[in-house]
């Protein structure tokens, strides 16, 4: 990307119009060299509006992420972590899994203002835009091995849910095995948020795991429209400004508290905590499956490895993540 790009996209994260004479004058170029430098931003899919006589302007303000002011807000254990941001990244948990194997230290945090090219489970895509997400990706590495982090994207999903509640979003349910839905009561679930959890190690230990996550702050229409299935975003959850700082900073303190606790006594002690705001706890559920057969039951719960459990007409079967996916069934 133009370097001078994100330097004039911090100009226009007030959200006003800056005439294009003005920002040349300030960054001591040219007017053409600001309007490649914003090309290329629209590129990356930045929408900025461009108005004869008035010059450029993102279509609201937006707060992008600073340092300080994300480990401000982690508080006592701000030590603990070892953050770096970006202004733009394809996908926070590719450019996490390359640290890794490059030997990257525990609790190392990467977050992007702009990620371009965020992805889901199974080769699905991740919808992100400035301001309008929060992508970030936490490194954490754990003594015991693989085998026994099969719980862990439930219990992150616990994290989000403590640091949701603690902006007093409280309508928020998790779906298993890893998505934290809005559930209001006279509309379908919209995805407020999800979990990509990527591991490597021996199944033996030790282990690792970049636990990616995205939040919707504030979707843009176009965004939304991009997505296949109902989406919402705090914005529309939540009468207060959500700070994307503040929120990175707070996730990662209930992030660390749970990640420590799992690893001392893995999922079992947070599996009540989860089932309480599991959205189809005891409902009757489709499951998709990988070739894309549906079949139908009633979940009954989750087991201590994080298993969930679902009563079928073939009696209980038991399901590991990624084996389905899970929906409603109104
Ligand atoms: P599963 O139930 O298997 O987890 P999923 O459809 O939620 O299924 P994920 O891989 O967890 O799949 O997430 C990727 C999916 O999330 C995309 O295919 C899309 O449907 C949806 N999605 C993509 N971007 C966003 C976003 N910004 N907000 C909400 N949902 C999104």
């Amino acid at each position: 990307m133009n370097t001078l790009t994100f330097t004039i996209l911090r100009l226009l994260a007030d959200g006003k119009f800056h005439s294009g004479e003005d920002i040349a004058r300030q960054l001591k170029v040219s007017r053409a060299t600001v309007w490649n430098a914003l090309q290329d931003a629209e590129k990356l899919g930045v929408e900025i509006f461009s108005v004869r006589g008035r010059g450029y302007k993102l279509p609201q303000a937006v707060t992008l992420l600073d340092e300080q002011s994300v480990l401000n807000a982690i508080g006592e254990h701000k030590a603990w972590f070892k953050l770096e941001i970006h202004d733009h990244l394809a996908s926070t948990n590719s450019d996490m899994m390359k640290k890794l194997n490059a030997g990257q230290a525990h609790a190392s945090c990467v977050a992007a203002n702009l990620q371009t090219n965020g992805r889901g489970r199974r080769g699905r895509s991740w919808q992100a835009g400035l301001g309008a997400s929060l992508t970030f990706s936490l490194l954490w590495r754990f003594q015991c091995g693989a085998s026994a982090l099969s719980g862990l994207s439930l219990a992150v999903g616990v994290a989000l849910i403590r640091a949701l509640h603690s902006f007093g979003i409280s309508q928020t349910e998790l779906k298993w095995p890893n998505d934290v839905l809005i559930v209001t009561s006279n509309q379908a679930p919209e995805k407020l948020a999800g979990i990509l959890i990527e591991l490597q190690g021996d199944m033996e230990g030790p282990s690792a795991a970049v636990i990616g996550i995205g939040i919707n702050l504030n979707l843009p229409k176009k965004l939304k429209q991009q997505i296949d299935q109902p989406a919402t975003d705090l914005n529309s959850v939540t009468p207060q400004i959500i700070n994307p700082n503040e929120l990175l900073g707070v996730l990662l303190k209930h992030l660390a508290e749970v990640l420590s606790h799992f690893e001392q006594q893995g999922f079992t002690s947070l599996r009540d905590e989860w089932t309480k705001y599991h959205a189809y706890h005891q409902q009757p559920v489709k499951m998709i499956h990988p070739d894309g057969r549906e079949t139908f039951g009633t979940v009954t719960g989750v087991a201590e490895d994080g298993i969930l459990l679902i009563n079928t007409p073939l009696g209980e079967q038991r399901f590991s993540s990624g084996e389905i996916s899970l929906r409603g069934t109104n």
